[in-house]
């Protein structure tokens, strides 16, 4: 019987971009690949309010740590004693 993470047997594992993601949350809908990241999703994040909104596109986060990454992946911007642009505008 397959454990509910089992890790992959292969040495470098393909894009996990392109895993399916089978574990849905019944509230939002929001997908995930790993229960425990739903169950965290649920634990932390669903129905909560949130309490870092990104400027540009105005998505939430719950985590000032995934709001932070978000800025730095998505916007090119990096949290230090205040954002910064890194692209110089
Ligand atoms: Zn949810
Ligand atoms: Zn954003």
């Amino acid at each position: 019987m397959e454990g509910s993470c089992s890790r992959s047997k292969y040495s470098s594992p393909p894009d996990q971009d392109f895993l399916p993601k089978p574990y849905s949350c019944h509230k939002c809908g929001r997908l995930y690949k790993h229960n425990s990241s739903l169950k965290r999703h649920l634990d932390v994040e669903c129905g909560k309010p949130h309490r870092y909104i990104c400027s540009i596109c105005e998505k939430g986060f719950k985590q000032k740590t995934n709001f932070q990454r978000h800025n730095s992946t998505v916007h090119g911007r990096c949290w230090k004693w205040g954002w910064k642009r890194e692209d110089g505008l």
